[in-house]
């Protein structure tokens, strides 16, 4: 399949699954567009790379996701989105009673906000070229709960409820929306909290993994960026033209418990 000719936005992109979508999306043709809020020489470099591994127009654009504005500016600097991800994302883990209230408010904001302001922006692009694709990263944690993440199990059921509306509202165009929702996925955020978990529990590298950290993921092994970018690249093919307004659980069975 190609997807020559038509341009990915994938928020929060400079690393983890974001980039990992980006690869696969520019190795089948797509003009990706990364994002994160920095604006570093290795944040260009990067895009440089895919473009010249890829042959593809990949670029970087900085925005911060939390601000509405920046979100929608985003998307009119890139000029076209026929492919629009939205991933970046954040976390903090406490207490309802102690949750830190500008946290509640920046993982609102980064992770669910910026999804309805891109959607906002990207939808007449959509509409003009004539076909579109929004694919919204939830999590497991968009279906099912855990306790002391309050704001990031809200924020994610709330993107899954915003991913059928958005479906509902182009159903009978040729444009689909989706949210792919991801268990445990291996990203350097996840491998660097692997010799802690070793420590902390007194374990070996496979029983911190398997007994700690994928508790909830029956199959017991990390699900893979590259996984994430080729569950991303079908959702764009034509054999996904129909799949609209849903989730696509790709997290080793956590949700079948
Ligand atoms: P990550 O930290 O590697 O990536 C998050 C990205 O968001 C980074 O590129 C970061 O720069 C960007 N970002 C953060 N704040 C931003 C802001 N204000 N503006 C623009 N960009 C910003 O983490 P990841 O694991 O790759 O997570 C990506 C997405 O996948 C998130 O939405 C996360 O909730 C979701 N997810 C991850 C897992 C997992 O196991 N890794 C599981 C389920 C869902």
């Amino acid at each position: 399949m190609t997807l020559s000719g038509k341009t990915a936005i994938i928020t929060g992109s400079n690393s983890g699954i974001g980039l990992g979508i980006a690869r696969e999306l520019a190795k089948a043709g797509a003009d990706v567009v990364l994002n994160s809020f920095t604006d570093n020489e290795e944040d260009h470099a990067l895009a440089k790379e895919i473009a010249d591994e890829t042959g593809t127009n990949t670029r970087y654009i900085q925005a911060d996701m939390s601000k509405g504005d920046q979100c929608r500016a985003l998307v009119e600097k890139a000029g076209a989105c026929d492919i629009l991800i939205n991933n970046a994302g954040i976390q903090h883990v406490s207490g309802i009673d102690e949750f830190p209230a500008e946290k509640w408010d920046a993982i609102i904001a980064i992770n669910m906000s910026s999804a309805f302001h891109t959607t906002a922006a990207a939808l007449p692009m959509m509409r003009k070229a004539g076909w579109g694709r929004v694919i919204n990263i939830a999590s497991a944690h968009g279906l099912t709960a855990s306790p002391y993440k309050s704001a990031y199990v809200a924020a994610k059921h709330g993107v899954v409820g915003l991913t059928k509306v958005t479906a509902l509202e182009t159903a009978e165009e040729p444009i689909t929306a989706n949210a792919i929702c991801p268990g445990y996925v291996m990203t350097p955020l996840v491998e660097a909290q692997i010799p802690d978990t070793m420590e902390k529990y007194n374990m070996d590298r496979e029983t911190a993994i398997k007994e700690v950290m994928l508790t909830r993921q029956p199959s017991k092994e990390f699900a893979t960026t590259e996984q994430m970018g080729g569950t991303a690249v079908f959702l764009c093919s034509d054999a996904a033209a129909q799949i609209t307004g849903t989730t696509i659980s790709v997290d080793g069975g956590w949700t079948a418990l």
